[in-house]
Parts: C-alpha cells; sequence; structure tokens
C-alpha cells in the first residue's frame, strides 16, 4: 500500500498522519483541490475504479467516466452546491465503474480546513448495492404479499402487542363494513361494533378473541361472533363470523410481538343451520306429541330415535329401548313378518310395507301392534334409516277375538238349541200318538157306557192333541230347516212354485183365488225349502183373505247380486208394530178359532230366506180400500254366474 502522496498547501505532518489511517481503511477515499483536481486516492478507491493511483492524480471527475458524462457532470455539480456552501455533503449517486459495473453509492464529501475558506475536500464512497437490492427485494416482497393478503377472502386483522390494529385487509374492510383507517390504532373490531356470542348474549371486552388468546396463551380456533347490523338493511340482522387467532413471532423468540386474526364471514351458513335447528326442533316436537309410537331404524336394525308414545306401546323406556332391535322385542310367533317384506320395500318394488304384528313388552305381557314403515334414502337413493310407526291394536284384536269367540259360541247354542228342538218334538211325538190313540180307542168301545160331560172331555183330549201334534209337527219342520246342509244346486223357482200351488190347490179352489206370478228366474237353492217357503207365503195369503176374491201375486225384481221376491195379497193386511213380531215362533195375531195356525210359519220362512243368505219383511195396507192388503218381500242371492230368467 503505497503513501498519499499530497502536494502543497496541507500541512504536511497532520495531513501524512491522517492520510496513513485513510489508506488502510477499507471504504473508497479521495481528496480533491479547490480546483477539482484529484490530489489523492486510497486503495479501496483504486480497487473500486479500477484505476492505479499514478495514472489519475492531477485528473478531473470527468475523465474518471468517460462514457458517462452525465454522472461527472452530477458529481460536479454537488462540488460546486459544497464550495458554495463549505462544510459536509450526503448524496446517492449511482454510478458507472470502468468495467461497466452499476454501483448504488453514497457519497460523503467535507471541506477543509474547517471554516469559510476551504481550500480542498475530502470524500467517502459507500457502496450501497447490495443493501439497495435486498431492499427493493423487500419492498417488493412485502407488495406481494399484501396483494396476496388482500386478495383474501378472509378478513385480517394484525394486531402489535398491545392488541391495538396495527393493519387490516380488504376483505377485513368489507366484511366488518369499516375502512382500515377507522380500525388501525383501536382495540379489535368488538370494540367498534356491537358484538354478541352464539347465544346472543353482548361480548364483553374479556370475550375478545385476541384477550381470550394472550390470556389462555394459545391461538383460539373458530370463535363465533355476531356483529349486529344497525346501519341499512332489516333491522336487527346479524353477519356472523368466525374468528381464528393466532401469535405473531419472530424466528428464535419466544415471546410475540403481535396477533393476527382472520375472520371469515359465515352469516349465509349460520342461518341455514339456525333454520335447520329450528325445523329439526319442529320435527321432533311432531314427533315427540305424535299419537302414534314412531321410530327411525338404524340399517343395524337398532332403533337411533323413538318416541314417548313408542316407549309406552312397547313398555320400554327410551334408553333401554336405544339398545335394542325390534327382532329383540318380537313375539315368537312374527319374528321374521317384517324382514319377510324388507327386500321388496328396499328394492323400490313397494314403497311401504304395513302388516299387524305380536311385541313382548318389558312386562313379558303381549301387545299388538300395526305397523307401517318406510325407507329414507338420500340424494343418491341409498337407504339411510328406516321410519317405523306402531299403533297399539292389542283392544281392537282382543275385542274382535272376543266377538268371534261370542258368534261361535252363538253357532253353536243354536245347533244345540235345534238339536234339541228337533229331539225333543220328534220324542214327543210318540207319547203323543199313544194319549191320541187310547183316546180314540176309549171313546170307540166305551162310548155307550160314557155320560155326555165324558164325551164332551174326551173331544177336548182329541182336540188338544190334534192341535199339539200339529205344533209338533211344526216345530220339527222348522228344526229341520237348519240341521240339512247348504249345498246349493240351481233350482227353478217355477218348479217350487209349482209344487207349492199342487200343495194348496184344495184351498186355493176353495177361496176362487187368483195366483199370478212373473216369469221366475233359477237360481241356487234347496228346492224343497223354496217350495215350503212360497207355500207357507201363499197359504197366509189365502188364510188371511178379506171380504174380495184373493188375488196373489208372485214377483220377482232383479237386483244385482240378488232376486228381491214378492208375495202379494188383497188380504187384511198387517199393523205396522207387528212386522217383527209375526216372524217369531209361535207369534200370532189372532186366535185359533178366527183363523187356524201355529205362529210358526213365517219363522220357518224367516229360516228358510236367513239360511241362503237373504232377508224377508214385510209391507202391508191394512186400511179398507183397493189398495188393502201385504207384500212379503225376501231376498235370494243370485250364486256365481247366475242370472238367467226362466219361464
Ligand atoms: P199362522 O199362519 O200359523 O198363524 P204365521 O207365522 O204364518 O202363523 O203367521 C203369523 C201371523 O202373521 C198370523 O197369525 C197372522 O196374524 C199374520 N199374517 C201372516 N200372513 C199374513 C197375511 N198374508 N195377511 C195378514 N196377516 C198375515
Amino acid at each position: 500500500m503505497g503513501r498519499l502522496k499530497v502536494k502543497t498547501p496541507i500541512e504536511a505532518p497532520s495531513l501524512e498522519a491522517a492520510l496513513e489511517l485513510l489508506e488502510r481503511l477499507p471504504v473508497p477515499m479521495f481528496v480533491k483541490a479547490r480546483d477539482g483536481r484529484y490530489l489523492g486516492v486510497n486503495a479501496a478507491w483504486e480497487e473500486l475504479f479500477g484505476v492505479k493511483r499514478e495514472r489519475f492524480l492531477g485528473k478531473l471527475v470527468r475523465e474518471l467516466y468517460p462514457q458517462n458524462p452525465e454522472i461527472a457532470e452530477k458529481h460536479a455539480l454537488k462540488d460546486r452546491e459544497l464550495w458554495a456552501h463549505p462544510g459536509s455533503q450526503t448524496y446517492d449517486i449511482p454510478i458507472i465503474t470502468p468495467d461497466g459495473r452499476r454501483r448504488e453509492t453514497v457519497y460523503y464529501k467535507s471541506t477543509f480546513p474547517p471554516g469559510p475558506d476551504p481550500t480542498g475536500l475530502i470524500g467517502a464512497i459507500f457502496d450501497v448495492t447490495a443493501r439497495r437490492r435486498a431492499e427493493t427485494a423487500l419492498r417488493e416482497s412485502e407488495e406481494r404479499f399484501r396483494a396476496v393478503v388482500d386478495s383474501a377472502n378472509e378478513g385480517m386483522l394484525v394486531y402489535d402487542r398491545r392488541l391495538l390494529i396495527v393493519s387490516a385487509n380488504r376483505a377485513a374492510e368489507r366484511i366488518l363494513r369499516l375502512p382500515a383507517s377507522e380500525l388501525i390504532g383501536k382495540p379489535g373490531f368488538t370494540s367498534l361494533l356491537p358484538c354478541i356470542g352464539e347465544n346472543g348474549a353482548p361480548l364483553g371486552p374479556d370475550e375478545r378473541p385476541t384477550r381470550v388468546a394472550v390470556h389462555a396463551g394459545q391461538p383460539q380456533t373458530d370463535r363465533v361472533i355476531g356483529i349486529r347490523r344497525t346501519e341499512g338493511g332489516p333491522s336487527g340482522s346479524v353477519t356472523w363470523v368466525s374468528v381464528n387467532t393466532t401469535f405473531l413471532r419472530r424466528m428464535d423468540e419466544t415471546e410475540h410481538y403481535g396477533l393476527v386474526s382472520t375472520i371469515t364471514d359465515i352469516t349465509a351458513q349460520h342461518d341455514a343451520e339456525a333454520r335447520l335447528r329450528e325445523s329439526e326442533a319442529r320435527f321432533r316436537n311432531t314427533f315427540e306429541l305424535a299419537g302414534s309410537g314412531m321410530a327411525h331404524i338404524g340399517m343395524d336394525r337398532r332403533f337411533i330415535r323413538v318416541n314417548r308414545r313408542l316407549c309406552e306401546i312397547l313398555g320400554y323406556p327410551e334408553a333401554e329401548l336405544l339398545q335394542l332391535t325390534g327382532r329383540q322385542i318380537s313375539h315368537p310367533d312374527d319374528l321374521d313378518v317384517i324382514n319377510e317384506q324388507r327386500p321388496r320395500l328396499y328394492s323400490g318394488e313397494i314403497d311401504s310395507v304395513r302388516l299387524e304384528k305380536r311385541y313382548l313388552k318389558k312386562d313379558g305381557s303381549v301387545v299388538w301392534v300395526r305397523f307401517t314403515m318406510t325407507v329414507e334414502r338420500d340424494a343418491q337413493g341409498r337407504p339411510l334409516y328406516e321410519i317405523g310407526v306402531y299403533d297399539d291394536i292389542t283392544a281392537q284384536r282382543d275385542a274382535e277375538a272376543a266377538l268371534r269367540a261370542a258368534h261361535e259360541e252363538l253357532k253353536r247354542s243354536n245347533a244345540e238349541l235345534e238339536q234339541f228342538a228337533y229331539v225333543a218334538s220328534h220324542d214327543l211325538q210318540e207319547p203323543l200318538r199313544m194319549v191320541a190313540s187310547y183316546t180314540q180307542l176309549l171313546s170307540r168301545r166305551y162310548d155307550s157306557k160314557l155320560d155326555k160331560d165324558a164325551r164332551e172331555f174326551m173331544a177336548y183330549i182329541v182336540d188338544g192333541a190334534t192341535r199339539m201334534k200339529q205344533l209338533i209337527e211344526d216345530l220339527l219342520a222348522y228344526s229341520r230347516v237348519g240341521i240339512k246342509g247348504a249345498d246349493f244346486k240351481p233350482v227353478a223357482a217355477s218348479d217350487a212354485l209349482r209344487r207349492a200351488l199342487f200343495n194348496l190347490r184344495a184351498g186355493i179352489e176353495e177361496a176362487g183365488a187368483a195366483v199370478t206370478h212373473d216369469p221366475l228366474p233359477a237360481l241356487p237353492a234347496d228346492e224343497v225349502q223354496l217350495a215350503q217357503l212360497l207355500q207357507n207365503l201363499i197359504g197366509n195369503a189365502l188364510k188371511f183373505r178379506s171380504a174380495s176374491v184373493p188375488r196373489i201375486h208372485v214377483g220377482v225384481l232383479d237386483k244385482e247380486h240378488e232376486w228381491e221376491f214378492e208375495v202379494r195379497d188383497n188380504g187384511i193386511g198387517i199393523e205396522p208394530q207387528y212386522y217383527e213380531r209375526i216372524f217369531m215362533v209361535f207369534q200370532r195375531l189372532h186366535n185359533k178359532g178366527e183363523y187356524p195356525g201355529t205362529g210358526i210359519g213365517l219363522a220357518i220362512c224367516k229360516k228358510v230366506v236367513e239360511r241362503h243368505g237373504g232377508r224377508i219383511r214385510v209391507e202391508s195396507r191394512p186400511a179398507q180400500g183397493p189398495r188393502q192388503g201385504s207384500s212379503f218381500y225376501f231376498t235370494l242371492p243370485k250364486g256365481k254366474g247366475n242370472a238367467s230368467k226362466g219361464e
């Protein structure tokens, strides 16, 4: 390293010492005279410009930048300023070294000696290229970062250690509806806006996410806060945000220097959730209060959800029912009745299962349930769970069973009664015959020995026995109607009528009666009974005739599934209050003196008709006049596919 060669007029000893010092500094330095000529440079200068001092001393600055006179001019300008105002000077200037490298530099210059009349200046050059590049890189990176932060959908607030906002991005401004300028310097947005917690209560200062984070010493995630809107829009509307807060720390430092909160607008989601919660609550109420038992059943057949009524029906507390499957509490005889239907339900062949089955209650008793089930599916049609509705029909079932039992009992006791009547009347005939025949024997053999009174008494006995014989025969006929089997063959009603009229021919002739009839159909029936039915009705019409000549008509009406027959007469008629009574056994309206009979004819008619599945009734016009008389109507079913009319 050579010594700085300094010419006059600087005083040698002190200058020498200073220059010696400068030579050793790693900072490029130079000394210029008042006329701008270089008096000295150090080694660092030589290195920066790549110029040896021997070749440059005594030259002017413009000779340092032959290619870039504008740089030289700027230095010269600065020199002139300095000479005009002696002292020191600093300026930035990009320079080009002779090898063409561009350097960012800062020049420090100072005049000497101190005072208003300087004779030279000394300068130092700081190469700040690297620092400037770093600064630019940092600025660009910050700008990029800022752009990213500003384009984010999430609001971001940066806080300093005192928890005051130091920066806010655009999304934060948008979500909070406050400009960054109003946010910065404030202790968080919750201090500026009316905020509430998820429960709707106002948010206290200690509940601010930043304070909570600092207090807890750890980041806070998903804090939900509502901001009550007072401006515009529907009053009382709330912007719901989710806030995440975390600490800002420098590398290798445990203490944080600030916090950052990200804010996400979740109003839409929050409102949708609230609506869902409401509808679920509504559904839950309906489910709970339903009069029927209800359950959601999982794919593993376990009860997922059950209502109060189902617990009552099945006799289990809810908690226990939720541990069970329907199968576990099914009656052993009804184990698989639902399983048998499930494949068709799942395949979509049917959209619900309906059946009646038994369950065993917790106390072991049996409950009959009417069960309806559908399956709930997701958007893709995959089954999610089953919905079951259960109605307790035990009482109804019991009533039905009781009714069936009573009906069976009635049938049995009726059959028994018929059997009894048959046996009784049959067995009565024999002793009666004895009474009658011995009485007759008595009157034949001892007639001459008997006085008038005895003969009269004998006549009463014979009369009584005869009547009793008639009663017994009628009773026997009545009880026979039910005993015979119900295997009906097609019968022409006209044949039955012919048979009845044949049996009645004497009475018809005697009364001079006119019997007419409609064309009569064929129908499934017991021919003998049908003949008896017609005979009894026509016989009554003859018997209960009025003063006029009897006119009797047998009509028939086609009533779709049955025939309605009518036996109409112009006889004495019947008072309406007796319409029911006359069809009962031994019920008659006249004494035997007036009209003979036992009162069993119509009871037999009713029994025959009912045995054929029909009904019988009477309508009558008892008042005197041209329309006087009775009509006995009875229906008989047509049977399958037999609707032809005969004759
Ligand atoms: P009976 O003919 O043996 O008296 P029924 O059972 O045949 O018994 O009839 C019951 C009663 O109904 C009769 O006593 C009579 O009073 C009344 N009755 C039946 N048929 C007629 C009719 N065609 N006209 C008026 N009354 C009748």
